[in-house]
């Protein structure tokens, strides 16, 4: 057996019932999805647009494709006919622009609202006062295309273990903070994006019930 395929079936059984694995195949071939797709898995995440575009043709159409990187808003309607899920919404102009995207489109598009958890400067993302102040605005209540699945999360890069439990524990706090406060009498949210090769266990620990999985699939990235 391949060893992505192999990697595949040992992570999935690792997983509790419940989780959801993405299969992150960012600077990954075509071969090397469609091996652990041979394997069953059918969702697949990119951060680039340009690259998610120049795959997608040559791979199955029954791939769920999710978007984990910064998007940018001129980019969005390049992946608006059929991305399956934009978990790297970080601002409400972002939202409002895949809402008119999907609409022109007649389709509604699944979001996680990305939060800012780490130390890290450079890490994009809402403040949960931001997140609370976008979905209270009038603009987000006349949004009838996107739909706000959840929340997802990078930990700060480190090997402090302490530090990356904090914060999951943390974003998982603001998950059931903002499923009270505005999605309670809603069951689509549901989905709270944490947790990647090096630090998945912890953040199913904490909560986390989607992890975003790449190297620890498809070997290191160059
Ligand atoms: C690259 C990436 C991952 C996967 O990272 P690995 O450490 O290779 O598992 C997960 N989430 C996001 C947002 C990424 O950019």
């Amino acid at each position: 057996m391949s060893e992505i395929k192999s990697n595949v079936e040992q992570i999935l059984s690792g997983l509790p019932e419940g989780v959801c694995l993405v299969a992150v195949s960012k600077t990954k071939t075509i071969e090397n999805i469609l091996e652990a797709y041979n394997f069953g898995q059918r969702i697949f995440a990119e951060n680039r647009v340009q690259e998610l575009i120049a795959k997608k043709d040559f791979l199955p159409y029954d791939i769920q494709w999710h978007l984990i990187g910064h998007l940018q808003t001129n980019k969005v309607k390049y992946i608006a006919p059929f991305i399956s899920m934009i978990q790297s919404v970080d601002s409400l102009k972002l939202l409002s622009l895949i809402n008119s995207e999907a609409k022109k489109l007649g389709r509604t598009i699944d979001c996680l609202l990305q939060f800012h958890i780490a130390e890290e400067e450079n890490k994009f993302g809402f403040l949960f006062n931001e997140a609370v102040e976008a979905i209270s605005s009038i603009e987000y209540k006349e949004m009838k295309n996107i739909r706000i699945r959840g929340l997802m999360g990078i930990a700060t890069f480190t090997n402090d273990e302490q530090q990356i439990r904090k914060e999951f524990r943390s974003l998982y706090a603001n998950y059931l903070k903002i499923k009270e406060m505005f999605f309670f009498d809603n069951n689509s949210f549901s989905v709270l994006s944490m947790g990647m090769s090096d630090d998945y266990s912890i953040a199913i620990e904490e909560g986390s019930n989607m992890v975003r999985i790449g190297s620890k699939i498809f070997g290191v990235r160059k």
